[in-house]
């Protein structure tokens, strides 16, 4: 139906999240119409940010730097550490401009049917970081799911011996992705957060 390179084009396109044939397609034609020069910028940024990209040795934020921007500033609240499953989490937090803490990205959850356990989450530097007993509050901030909750409660236990933790109210739809809430909502849930409750 295509010619070899372009029936590769469209299959790299397909591994995309949320890219179906059709969209493959689209997109691989749209492309093939584009200047050379804007071709190469896009597989050249591509490469550079593969490349480029890594993670914050402090909150295992994406970070070009050893230490990401957030961790870099001093003027934000380093008493204050909100919890989070990804990247794209303390994005969707950012957008809000209403939390001035720091975070801690988890990496995922806990899922013993996928076969991800505590150790494959950066769990252990939260507990380092928390421990050294310079954290006044700990914000959960994780959706809920049945993941979400045993890893909240988990991680919870885990940092209520060090500080106070708190997680954020449930305004935000079950098993959504933090970054689906829109900003208010967002905000509201950080704002109508509430002590964890440990069984
Ligand atoms: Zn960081």
């Amino acid at each position: 139906m295509y010619t070899r390179p372009l029936a590769n084009l469209i299959e790299q396109l397909q591994r995309l999240p949320g890219i179906g044939p059709k969209s493959a397609q689209r997109l691989a034609l749209h492309l093939l119409k584009r200047p050379d020069t804007e071709i190469s910028a896009l597989a050249e940024a591509l490469l550079n940010a593969k490349q480029q990209v890594g993670q914050c040795s402090i909150c295992h934020h994406l970070s070009a730097e050893p230490v990401c921007t957030i961790c870099a500033d001093t003027r934000r609240d380093p008493h204050t550490l909100c919890v989070v499953i990804d990247s794209r989490d303390v994005i969707a937090l950012e957008k809000t401009r209403e939390y001035r803490g720091k975070y801690h990205v988890l990496g995922g959850l806990i899922s013993p049917m996928d076969g991800i356990g505590p150790d494959q989450l950066f769990i252990q530097s939260l507990v380092r970081r928390v421990s050294g007993g310079a954290i006044a509050e700990v914000i959960l901030a994780i959706s809920p799911s049945v993941e979400g909750e045993t890893t909240t409660l988990y991680v919870g236990s885990l940092l209520a011996p060090f500080t106070k933790v708190t997680r954020i109210a449930f305004g935000i739809p079950m098993g959504g992705d933090l970054e689906y809430a829109d900003e208010i909502t967002l905000a509201k849930a950080m704002e109508g957060r509430r002590p964890l409750e440990l069984g």
